[in-house]
């Protein structure tokens, strides 16, 4: 009789650039790799709230690539319908996720409490995802593996993970499939750039018979000329109007990333030395979590920064964490750069600083990272003259720039490199966690300059491995 097959199904992140989790099949276990949350439009967003479709119970492990919500911000929804098995990723990964989950949480009951207040929700009471406890609880499933060090995580399915370089404690996803034939699956998780500053690159990919490459930006190059400088000339205009520089940054990694800049910026005298706030509660805690990593000298810590965990304090640095304080830096004069999160201001503090500073054409607001479609930060990426938050309309005045060279994310040349130092061509690559147009750019690239088979899958669709 004839083995039943070995199957992936993708359940987010077909043609989408969020909610990445694949579900991989065999025989004998049944494995997630990731866990993510829909983010962006609406439609998107509401297939958070459809039943997990395979029993939770019915899991014998998850793998996480990384701490962004979109890869492992369902987790505790995941816990919530009933999984309470092992979930496994790196230190790094199980540090900051043990933030971002609460953090999510707390994010899902205020908007649920908001939408109640304000009544501006059609489901009454509107009810929060998964509340901050059921976060904290799935964040505690979390078990640390060691990028390089194969474990057997579910009978006959074998995991090893390896240095993604996107944000602290990424990493890439091999599976060993029992055969036969023995099958190796290969998920790049989000890929980091070789200019990030403080992490090492992405490690080169193992072997693999078929691979999930990611492909944010799988249609662009980010342009090179000198974000760093870019970054420089918004700060040193902004201050000269007495302006407030607002940076909504994705509080892990983003956060990190810009204070070094800053600092870097400020001590070679290329801008004036002004109050810096970070206020975000989530991501100074992040940035704890970062500054742990340099000063022990972490493996993926580029070498020049390991024991050197100065290089993230700009100097003039004020840590915001009172919800009152952060209200009063919304009437306080500038000149200051206030960087607070959500990146692309789908929520959190970021909400208030941009309503307070987006009407006034002396301030400016910077874009760090990749915005979702439908999200504010999209909105005014595209130059929208107003833009609702916080129940009401906010007329954008301030000057409002896009530094994506600053994302995280590699570019399509990146992207195709980390795939050429394959040892070996696979029997086929999917393009995920990319908008429809980007993902399919990047797989016919694949198909044309590779010359291996590379689709972009349906949402929900499964495949034989
Ligand atoms: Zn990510």
């Amino acid at each position: 009789m004839a083995r039943p097959p070995v199957t992936l199904r993708f359940l987010g992140a077909a043609g989408t650039v969020t909610g990445s989790r694949f579900l991989v099949s065999t025989p004998r276990a049944q494995v997630l790799v990731d866990c993510g949350l829909f983010q962006g439009q609406k439609e998107l967003r509401l297939r958070n709230w459809e039943p997990f479709p395979v029993d939770p119970d019915s899991l014998d492990a998850v793998v996480l690539s990384h701490a962004h919500v979109d890869h492992c911000g369902y987790l505790p929804a995941l816990v919530r319908a009933g999984y309470g098995g092992p979930v496994y990723g790196t230190r790094g990964t199980a540090e900051l996720a043990a933030i971002v989950l609460p953090d999510s949480g707390r994010l899902q009951e205020e908007d649920a409490s908001f939408a109640n207040r304000k009544g501006f929700s059609k489901h009454k009471p509107a009810l929060p995802l998964y509340t901050e406890e059921d976060a904290i609880a799935a964040a505690e499933l979390i078990r640390p593996v060691e990028t390089g060090a194969p474990l057997e995580i579910a009978p006959g399915i074998g995991l090893e993970l390896t240095r993604a370089g996107h944000i602290l404690g990424a990493a890439s996803v091999s599976l060993r499939l029992e055969g036969p034939p023995e099958r190796r699956l290969l998920v790049s998780g989000d890929l980091g750039r070789s200019q990030h500053p403080l992490l090492l690159d992405p490690a080169p990919p193992p072997a693999a018979d078929w691979v999930l490459v990611e492909s944010t930006y799988g249609d662009r190059e980010h342009q090179e000329d000198d974000v760093v400088e870019q970054l420089a000339a918004a700060v040193r205009e902004t201050v000269a109007r007495k302006g407030v520089v607002v940076i909504p940054a994705f509080a892990v990694d983003r956060t990190e990333v810009v204070l070094f800049h800053l600092r870097a910026l400020a001590e070679a005298g290329r801008i004036p030395r002004v109050p810096i706030f970070v206020d975000s509660p989530m991501a100074l805690a992040a940035l704890r979590v970062y500054r742990r990593a340099l000063a022990e000298g972490r493996e993926e810590v580029r070498p020049e920064f390991r024991g050197r965990d100065e290089v993230l304090d700009p100097g003039e640095l004020t840590e915001i964490r009172d919800p009152r304080e952060s209200r009063a830096l919304c009437d306080a004069p500038g000149p200051f750069v206030v960087v607070s999160a959500s990146g692309m201001a789908t929520g959190g503090r970021v909400l208030h600083h941009l309503a307070a500073r987006l009407p006034d054409p002396i301030n400016s607001v910077l874009l760090v990272g990749y915005q979702v479609g439908g999200t504010r930060g999209h909105r005014l990426l595209r130059g929208e003259h107003a833009v609702k938050m916080l129940g009401r309309y906010v007329p954008v005045r301030a000057q409002v720039r896009s530094l994506a060279a600053f994302s995280v994310h590699a570019d399509a040349s990146e992207l195709m490199d980390w795939l050429r130092r394959l040892p070996s061509p696979p029997l086929g690559v999917f393009a995920v966690h990319g908008e429809a147009a980007a993902a399919a750019a990047l797989a016919s690239q694949v198909d044309r300059s590779l010359g291996w088979p590379a689709v972009v899958p349906a949402h929900d669709e499964r495949v034989q491995l």
